[in-house]
């Protein structure tokens, strides 16, 4: 078969590959959309996970299920299916304790193009299936539901660990697609103000869309001083981080309130220590928390979030700014998230 493929670290190429093997647990998906990610530019052109070679890329797909192994209960040959990208052993101890992503050590729970071949192939494969492949209801569209692979459950989950609870003004640091999607969830939590921070035009419409109120460029200064003065010197309840570097957890502490709490879902690639302001971390006493996780994955989740388009409580097409048709198109895509021009959110190839 053929597949998209990380060469090594700065080179990507078409390879081919034996079509993957089967287990008894797993399923082997043909693709119907995929989606190129952020991540996938880190893990070639920054070496975020260091060396492979001949790695199939991507881990944002839906699919049709071509081959399921003896042991899986509830996906049949012809299903139309949702994969998360990230696709934990739901029978490990870190599954038991909570922590699904963690299986099999920290951060394992993310196999797709890391410890295995990605879905930008022909075929592609999908371990516990019944733990973490959902249907694909009708009313969602394969586009759409590339989205729910990544950027819906990394954005909501950015909420989640922030906490973000009724009538909290809330800040979300990156309005790409992930803060996008933390603008949405935060919003969907009932969060009252949502300060969003970015500068693509596109993004800020689009945050507006999704409930952002307020919008802050962290090229105008530092961000807690445009907050605070957003603010009358309050700060915020709640913060989601999804985007810039090390350095955006200093200005999030300093604007935060006491008793808030910062998510963090964006991957930090540079610098060896992320630096806490002492003063306004309440000298170790301000009960200002930081959680940084990777989003968990599994079927139930895709199957609760799907649940929010169907009813219509949640749209991600403002995402899907850039469209490809064919198979062949997957690294005309990939390019585009390198490149990033101004106009973009987020490119899908539509493979039927
Ligand atoms: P984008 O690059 O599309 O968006 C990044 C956002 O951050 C943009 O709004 C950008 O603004 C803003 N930004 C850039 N520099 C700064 C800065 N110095 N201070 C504040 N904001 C800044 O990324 P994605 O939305 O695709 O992904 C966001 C992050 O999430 C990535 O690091 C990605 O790797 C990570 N990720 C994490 C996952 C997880 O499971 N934890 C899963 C998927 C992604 P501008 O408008 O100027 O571009
Ligand atoms: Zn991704």
């Amino acid at each position: 078969m053929k597949g998209f493929a990380m060469l090594e670290i700065g080179k990507t190429g078409w390879i081919e590959k034996e079509k993957p093997e089967c287990g008894v647990n797993d399923a082997i998906i043909k693709p119907l959309a995929l989606s190129p990610c952020t991540s996938d530019v880190h893990t070639v052109w920054e070496g975020a996970i260091g060396e492979r070679h001949n790695m199939i890329l991507g881990h944002e797909g839906c699919g049709v299920v071509v081959e399921v192994g003896s042991n899986v209960k509830d996906f049949k040959v012809g299903d139309r299916v949702m994969v998360a990208a990230i696709t934990p052993d739901w029978n490990s101890l870190e599954a038991q304790g909570g922590y699904p992503m963690h299986s099999g050590g920290m951060l394992a729970g993310w196999k797709f193009s890391n410890f295995k071949d990605g879905v930008f192939a022909e075929y592609f494969h999908v371990n516990d299936a019944d733990g973490n492949l959902a249907h694909l209801p009708d009313t969602i569209s394969p586009e759409e539901a590339c989205m729910l692979s990544d950027m819906v459950p990394t954005g909501f989950h950015g909420v989640e660990l922030a906490d973000v609870q009724f009538g909290d003004t809330v800040l979300v640091i990156g309005i790409g697609p992930v803060g996008l999607m933390a603008v949405a969830g935060a919003n969907l939590r009932g969060a009252s103000r949502i300060l969003a921070v970015g500068t693509r035009p596109v993004c800020i419409e689009a945050a507006k869309g999704y409930g952002a109120t307020d919008f802050i460029s962290y090229k105008d200064g530092p961000i807690d001083e445009q907050v605070l003065k957003l603010t009358n010197g309050k700060g915020v309840d709640k913060i989601i981080i999804a985007g810039g570097g090390v350095e955006t957890f200093e200005p999030a502490i300093k604007c935060l309130k006491p008793g808030g709490n910062i998510g963090n879902v964006n991957y930090l690639g540079e610098g060896v220590y992320v630096n806490i302001p002492r003063e306004e971390w309440g000298v170790g006493m301000g009960h200002k928390q930081i959680n940084g996780g990777l989003m968990p994955g599994g079927r139930l989740r895709l199957q609760k979030l799907a649940s929010l388009i169907e009813v219509g409580k949640l749209d991600v097409k403002p995402l899907l700014t850039h469209k490809f048709k064919g198979f062949e198109h997957v690294e005309d895509a990939l390019m585009l998230m390198k490149d990033k021009p101004r106009d973009l959110i987020k490119p899908v190839v539509i493979l039927e």
